[in-house]
């Protein structure tokens, strides 16, 4: 089968691979329908997430038709429409019991390596999918493939960011950064009812994009972001603060644009290993500062995929490229180069 394979740091291509089959008790083989490029694809292409090994099939969104599964699946049957999630919780551990399945210390991730549990790729024709009466959701018939996808991915982790940061009717939010994570976030934002979403970048086609989701766009390049939030609050700041970058200076940033007992969820990914946090502020403002981690995909995809069926969200609104699985090296390119908002690819 077709699949898009990591060759060596900075470097995939096309090519033939053989077609997966039931491995383990709890398999379904999916024959993938649709699957998109992320951000953390990235990483693994240029080794920021090591342990990739030649040869090993890229990506963890998808879409698909369950094509045949084990006997021990109890949720799924041959023909079923179904999303994946990224990553592949135990589903017995201490925290998979209480449903914190982002947290399960042996949780596996499609596409990501030796250190995740060198699970084959869903960027390919079939995707062999462990544990799939939980790393699998069903689709509604009234919901197309696009409609459902992030749902397993971005939507969801944008949605888990802002249950984090405990938003409450009439609050100001403010998003910070707007790349498919940050965008995702503005629209799990509004399910809780704020008045006022400023979503902050500095590539105006992000902004843009913010903007018909329902956010005030607000361009770092060109305002004094705390200030012009302390401007439009009554020199207060933001409730809830979303960051979505996972740098230190748009962390920093955040502090400056909560209200004093605001509320900061992290969802951007921070590999720095330290900080020169500045406590005096923090402690004085009585900032409530909330690491997400990895999201809770599975624990949330519930309330996501109604979001999405109910019409509040429409996540599919980000797709900016579709091209067919063949092409997905000029998709990879064009994500890399910021040309691409998100790539959608059909095998
Ligand atoms: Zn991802
Ligand atoms: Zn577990």
């Amino acid at each position: 089968m077709r699949a898009v394979v990591f060759k060596d740091f900075d470097s995939i291509e096309l090519d033939d691979v053989p077609k997966p089959r039931i491995e383990e008790p709890g398999d379904a083989l999916v024959r993938v329908t649709i699957t998109a490029i992320c951000g953390s694809d990235l990483h693994v292409v240029h080794g920021r997430i090591p342990g990739m090994s030649p040869g090993g099939v890229l990506g963890h969104e998808f879409v698909g038709v369950v094509e045949a599964v084990d006997g021990g699946v109890r949720r799924f049957a041959e023909g079923e429409r179904v999303v994946g999630s990224f990553t592949i919780p135990c589903g017995e551990c201490w925290y998979c019991a209480r449903r914190f399945f982002s947290r399960c210390p042996d949780q596996r991730v499609f596409g990501y390596g030796s250190f995740f549990g060198d699970v084959a790729g869903a960027q390919a024709e079939y995707v062999r999918v462990p544990n799939a009466d939980l790393v699998l959701h069903a689709i509604d018939d009234s919901m197309r493939d696009e409609q459902a996808l992030f749902a397993g991915d971005i939507f969801t982790t944008g949605y888990d960011c802002a249950t984090e940061a405990r938003i409450e009717q009439g609050d100001v939010v403010t998003v910070v950064g707007c790349g498919p994570v940050g965008l995702m976030a503005i629209l799990g934002a509004r399910a809780f009812e704020p008045s006022t979403i400023y979503a902050v970048d500095t590539v105006s086609q992000r902004l843009e994009m913010a903007q018909s989701l329902g956010a005030i766009p607000v361009d770092a390049k060109e305002v004094h972001v705390p200030s012009f939030v302390q401007d439009h609050t009554g020199g207060r700041g933001a409730d809830a603060v979303l960051e979505c970058v996972g740098s230190v200076p748009a962390l920093l940033e955040c502090i400056d644009i909560a209200r004093a007992g605001g509320r900061i969820s992290v969802i951007g990914v921070h590999s720095d290993q330290e900080i020169e946090l500045p406590l005096n502020t923090t402690f004085v403002k009585a900032i409530d500062l909330k690491f997400c981690g990895t999201a809770n995909v599975i624990g949330r995809w519930d309330d996501a995929l109604a979001m999405v069926s109910s019409g509040v969200a429409r996540p599919d609104a980000i797709i900016s490229h579709r091209m067919k699985l063949d092409d997905a090296v000029l998709g990879y390119d064009l994500f890399e180069r910021r040309e691409a908002l998100k790539v959608v690819l059909t095998p």
